[in-house]
């Protein structure tokens, strides 16, 4: 008996519903728990329709952190790419890597797409890998409760470089301990890849998980702190002046801080020659 799921394409016979399935699982086809399946059965969307994402915008870490805002992600799986390693980033070519990391992915692997959902360049650039609504495709093997690492509520980033020798660059590093602190400050969890599967060193030797987890918190702990202008800000509430925002770390054109100079040393006269018809009038 062949049974058929109903879809927005019509009816679809289940065995080619499995075909999409295992194309989104990691490893389909190695030991799994589900000889069709392989690891875990993946969630399609909603629609759907799979898309291949066709962005080669570069993103900074804060856009990114932003971006996850509207997705349900509680855990970040960290790589590195191990090849390309940073000798094959020449500062320009980021979306030459990207796609060669997807094309090996989807023709090589067998994947539906790019494994991760960012790849971050050694200049601390990102670009997106697949839908963040999809399962990356992180880490074959199971959790201790018997379920797939790869769910839908893991975000993965793989760091081009080879950190078993080579040295992540700073900004990379602040980015990641960034992009950690938003999972750890939600309550989140972060898992380096070798901790899933014990057979791997990624990502790479050179970088400890307690040292990287003890930046994350102290991040976490930083972000909690008021923000160092907020005595400023109560202050100027207590002189009269209300500011009902607290964007502090926005900039100041220098145009702007021209006005606000020159309000400010109006007032100053004012004053000074509101002083100066006070002593008049007494003399
Ligand atoms: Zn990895």
């Amino acid at each position: 008996m062949i049974a058929v799921i109903l879809s927005k394409y019509g009816m679809m016979a289940q065995n080619k519903i499995k075909d999409v399935l295992k194309s989104i699982v990691i490893d389909a086809g190695e030991k799994g728990h589900d000889e069709e399946f392989g690891y875990g059965v993946p969630k399609l969307p909603e629609d759907g329709v799979i898309t291949i994402l066709e962005n080669s915008e570069l993103y900074t870490i804060d856009e990114i952190v932003n971006m996850l805002g509207d997705y349900d992600k509680t855990e970040l799986h960290i790589h590195h790419t191990w090849k390309p390693d940073m000798n094959d980033f020449n500062g320009n070519n980021h979306k030459e890597l990207n796609e060669s990391m997807r094309n090996y992915h989807i023709n090589t692997r067998g994947f539906i797409d790019i494994a991760q959902h960012v790849t971050q360049f050694p200049d601390g650039s990102f670009m997106l890998g697949r839908d963040f609504e999809l399962y990356p495709n992180s880490s074959s093997g199971y959790r201790d409760n018997g379920t797939p690492w790869n769910q839908p509520y893991v975000f993965m980033i793989e760091n081009v470089g080879n950190f078993d020798s080579e040295e992540m660059t700073k900004v990379m590093r602040n980015n990641l301990v960034k992009l950690g602190a938003y999972f750890v400050g939600n309550g989140g969890t972060i898992y380096f890849h070798n901790q899933m599967d014990k057979s791997k060193s990624c990502p790479g030797d050179k970088l400890d998980y307690n040292e990287y987890m003890q930046e994350v918190i102290n991040m976490v702990e930083s972000n909690n702190q008021p923000h160092w202008a907020k005595v400023h800000r109560d202050n100027l509430k207590a002189k009269g002046i209300t500011i009902h925002e607290e964007r502090y770390n926005d900039y100041i054109t220098r145009g702007e801080m021209f006005a606000l100079n020159d309000r400010i040393t109006d007032d100053y006269i004012n004053r000074i020659e509101e002083l100066q018809r006070q002593l008049d009038e007494k003399q």
